[in-house]
């Protein structure tokens, strides 16, 4: 029985609870790539970048300390996306998992029917680890850039047209995403991480761990303190040479610049942009231009023009 039995019902108060938890949960697990800790790393390259060139970088300071920044017609929707993307998504994970469980399944059989699978690990279990970790890190950048790719196809442009109508970028514009294309990336990702479960166990015999710090995808850890907050937010950061192997915050930054939203697609790395042809280097930082929010959030949702 619920301590509040004249207010709500179980049920009602069970499910505020689930919204509740997956609210805070942006900021105070590891998963998610706005936890706190990786909000501070953020900060402490800004801080770095400012200091190396302060007369024309200090501006870029500035912003994150005033409200104007936080609260606006931009920012204001993404915060509502986030309450509403959280509460469509309740007590979805099980879902989730019978799709993984099931694509494991399904490529264990496949390739079941073709040859024999393995009885036994012949590798060793290190070898194992790193190639299960980087294959999966693989899989999963390269089957982001696809679906990014065709989320800019004309037939669900309208639907990531949500995530680009943003006029300020802040790390929680990351979340500021219609329902549809989160439903996709989900998909997404249970597919692929089921899809390379089966694979390896038909061809080891073991289930493979990924390599894990902290709990969590070793790759995701390095990717979340370097810096990917930055993408989402005005501060021009290059990588410079880099640039051509890995997306930096600014190469994202012009992603969502009207002209180049065609443009540098990848997540962390940038051999599939470059591979495919969409690869754009973004070291000039007058490239940046954002549009302007010019439609209330319902007309996003219903996808209308
Ligand atoms: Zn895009
Ligand atoms: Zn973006």
């Amino acid at each position: 029985m619920s301590a509040f039995p004249d207010m709500f019902p179980d049920g009602l108060l069970f499910t505020l609870i689930q919204w509740l938890q997956a609210l805070s949960a942006i900021i105070w697990t590891p998963e998610s790539r706005t936890f706190w800790a990786y909000w501070l790393s953020a900060a402490v390259i800004v801080v770095i970048w400012a200091t190396a060139s302060w007369p024309s970088r200090k501006q870029h300071l500035k912003p994150w300390l005033t409200l104007s920044y936080w609260w606006n017609t931009s920012t204001r929707q993404d915060y509502l996306l986030i309450l509403l993307n959280s509460l469509i998504f309740i007590g979805s994970a099980g879902f989730w998992l019978v799709v993984s469980i099931s694509m494991a399944n399904w490529a264990f059989i496949a390739l079941s029917s073709l040859s024999p699978a393995a009885e036994l690990a012949t590798s060793t279990s290190l070898t194992l680890l790193v190639s299960y970790s980087i294959v999966l890190f693989l899989a999963e950048d390269l089957s982001r850039y696809g679906l990014h790719k065709l989320l800019h196809s004309r037939w669900l442009w309208r639907i990531h047209a949500v995530h680009h109508s943003a006029s300020i970028l802040t790390p929680l514009s990351l979340f500021r995403v219609h329902p549809l294309e989160k439903l996709l990336y989900q998909l997404r990702s249970s597919c692929v991480h089921g899809l390379m479960i089966g694979i390896f166990f038909y061809g080891f015999g073991v289930q493979q761990q990924a390599w894990q710090l902290f709990g969590i995808s070793g790759f995701v850890l390095l990717f979340n303190i370097f810096g990917a907050n930055l993408r989402h937010s005005m501060v021009p950061i290059s990588f410079g040479k880099l640039e051509h192997f890995l997306i930096s915050p600014v190469q994202h930054q012009l992603h969502h610049s009207p002209g180049y939203s065609r443009q540098n697609l990848g997540s962390v790395l940038a051999i599939w942009d470059k591979l495919f042809g969409t690869w754009t280097q973004a070291n000039n930082e007058q490239t940046v231009s954002l549009p302007k929010v010019d439609k209330p959030l319902l007309h996003q949702l219903l996808l209308k023009r």
